[in-house]
């Protein structure tokens, strides 16, 4: 069988951090690595201009395997539908993060099946059994096309810890390309499934059936010694969860003589609660934690049960600072803010020791438990028409107290105020040494032009 798998291209409106942050696409490794014995034709649209449509008619797959975020559910959908015009019919199967939370964001005359759980292995019994000419409705984590409608295969599903760890195809002959700020030649590993907070902004934490599943650290270890990387980035959604793992994967990182830069997601209760765990973490090779602050008001934390107040934030910026820690704090930024409410966010990063920061525009993704059918997207046509839309940089609101392209303008304060501030300024030029630092700064304010420019035309 011919099999041809895809992740789509970026809708040109999205704003993207590519410059600052270059993940490899671990999705289409792990997926190759699952198919390998059909030798795929991969296809990382992401980031080649290469038209697929091209690719796909020379190489005539029998089957396209398509991994999509939400971001490109409108691409998707007109792909299918193109894909199944041609001459050559192929069968067209959709799976990745959103059609785990949303898979009947999917369901289309052009799409043979949607995956939503346990994606991996579903993938496999289904090829099989299309091999075998047999039907692959029954699969559990399968929702295929019956007549006008889909009918979803529930089942009990196993999250898909035990799958071959994946072929690097992409990292291996390109090291270089992978970064994650100043980390360089940076590898991402996959140490758990889903995550056991219960933020109600979240999308991550209804993956994976709403479950967390953790890996085998040994396994975890396994896969980082093989590793021809620098740095390796934890890309799952929360690693500081149960400190005896922790301490158990810094055991083993000594033991084994593992000598590279770990950064992590964590959050703010664990670093309070468990400081003597994250030293522990540090001394194995921990350099940088990414953590969601979100807030800097205790009612709004509440609200969206962060599980963390802002005495928990500013505790958790000081212990790691008293570290030597890296940290990059996550924000979320309402349209409902004022000036003042965005004075009193510089004046928070000014004060605590935050040298790295992200802001996302308050965005209520489909599937996370506060999408309660809001403006402006509040049904299925409208959702997918506006899928690029959700990129967590626009707004999807009017701002209440300011004009769009103000409200823009403080965001993009609030991105390059680390280099303003002379000792932060100078924290980054020991980070990145001096050029770097400048070339760090140079890159944070075109990536800002670019965003405030990419608004202009897609606002
Ligand atoms: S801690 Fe992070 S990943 Fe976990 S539910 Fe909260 S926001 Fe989501």
């Amino acid at each position: 069988m011919r099999i041809a798998v895809i992740k789509p291209p970026p809708h040109p409106g999205t704003i993207r951090m590519e410059r600052l942050i270059s993940v490899e696409p671990l999705e289409l490794e792990y997926l190759y690595s699952a198919l390998k014995e059909y030798h795929p034709l991969i296809i990382d649209c992401s980031r080649t201009r290469k038209n697929p449509l091209k690719q796909v008619a020379s190489f005539q797959p029998d089957l396209i395997v398509i991994t999509a975020y939400i971001t490109h559910l409108e691409w998707v959908l007109c792909f299918s539908e193109k894909m199944k015009g041609a001459e050559h019919q192929p069968i067209i199967f959709v799976g990745g993060p959103h059609a785990e939370v949303c898979p009947e964001h999917f369901f289309s005359a052009h799409i043979d099946a949607v995956f939503f759980a346990g994606q991996l292995t579903a993938l496999n019994k289904s090829i099989e059994r299309l091999e075998l000419g047999q039907p692959y409705h029954d699969i559990p984590g399968v929702a295929t096309a019956s007549g006008a409608q889909f009918q979803r295969c529930e089942g009990l599903t196993n999250p898909d810890l035990k799958v071959p760890a994946p072929e690097r195809i992409f990292f291996n002959p390109n090291p270089g390309k992978y970064f994650y700020l100043q980390y360089k030649r940076c590898a991402a590993v996959k140490t758990a499934l889903g995550c056991p907070g219960c933020c109600s902004f979240c999308f991550c934490r209804h993956m994976n059936g709403g479950r967390y599943s953790p890996r085998q650290i040994e396994d975890v270890i396994t896969e980082i010694e093989s590793l021809d990387a620098d740095s390796i980035l934890f890309v799952g959604d929360n690693f500081l969860v149960n400190p005896s793992r922790l301490l158990a994967f810094a055991d083993l990182v000594h033991e084994r003589g593992i000598e590279k830069n770990f950064i992590a997601y964590g959050t703010a209760a664990f670093v309070v609660n468990h400081p003597d765990v994250v030293l522990a973490l540090k001394n194995a090779g921990l350099n940088a934690l990414i953590i969601g602050f979100e807030f800097i008001d205790d009612d709004e934390l509440k609200s969206v049960r962060k599980g963390a107040t802002v005495a928990d934030n500013i505790r958790a910026a000081a212990i790691l600072d008293q570290l030597g820690l890296d940290l990059v704090a996550l924000f979320i930024i309402s349209p409902r803010y004022s000036h003042d409410h965005f004075r009193r966010l510089a004046r928070f990063i000014r004060q605590n020791p935050i040298y790295a920061a992200t802001f996302s525009t308050e965005t209520l993704l489909p599937g996370a438990e506060n999408f309660s059918s809001p403006d402006p997207f509040d049904n299925h046509d409208s959702i997918i028409k506006n899928s690029w839309r959700y990129d967590l940089l626009r707004l999807h609101e009017k701002p209440k107290h300011m004009s769009a392209p103000l409200f823009y303008c403080w965001l993009y304060y609030l991105y390059l105020m680390p280099y303003l501030s002379p000792k932060k300024a100078l924290r980054l030029a020991r980070n990145f040494s001096f050029s770097g630092a400048i070339i760090a700064f140079t890159k944070a304010a075109f990536t800002g032009i670019e965003y405030l420019l990419k608004l202009l035309f897609w606002h």
